[in-house]
């Protein structure tokens, strides 16, 4: 199946975060890495099966990787692995777009302030009104507010981890 890359007006958008939404954090909530330095991606369960559907819709990342300004990793290490999780993804993934600001450098960038998702809005067209956010964290439920998008979901709630 293709993957939406056009986007149009009037597009409705996933805007999805990353760390404890798509992939697992370590327990400073950060992506784990590996002895080697090498970033370790764990999906988080029924990630990929959830998401199958929505290739229809444009399917964005937006994640805050303040490891990048405080030289944890890199930005070529991150970008890596945004392509890494697009295939284990199933190439559901439109973009994506990574803060690698740390909180006092005061960029329009990082989450809860909304430029990635406006950015993404004005590059494919986004109907932020009726586009849904997905994060783990108030921050995220935050940037959706700021950037003027409908509906937001915890991941818990949208990926069914609390269903028993
Ligand atoms: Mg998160
Ligand atoms: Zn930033």
């Amino acid at each position: 199946m293709e993957r939406n890359t056009e986007g149009s007006p009037g597009n409705k958008a996933l805007f999805l975060d990353l760390v404890g939404t798509l992939v697992a954090l370590d327990e400073t909530r950060q992506l784990p890495l590996g002895p080697d330095g090498a970033i370790r991606l764990v999906l988080m369960p029924n990630v990929a099966a959830r998401l199958a559907p929505e290739r229809d819709r444009l399917v964005f990342v937006v994640t805050n990787q303040a490891g990048v300004a405080r030289g944890r990793l890199s930005l070529a290490q991150l970008e890596q692995a945004m392509a890494e999780l697009d295939r284990l993804l199933g190439m559901v993934l439109t973009g994506w777009r990574i803060c690698p600001h740390d909180e006092g450098d005061g960029c329009p960038c990082r989450k809860p302030r909304p430029a990635m998702l406006l950015e993404l809005a004005a590059d494919y067209g986004v109907d932020m009104a009726a586009s849904l956010m997905v994060g783990d964290q108030e921050v995220d439920r935050q940037t959706a507010a700021n950037a003027g998008v409908g509906g937001f979901a915890w991941a818990a709630d949208f990926f069914g981890w609390n269903v028993s």
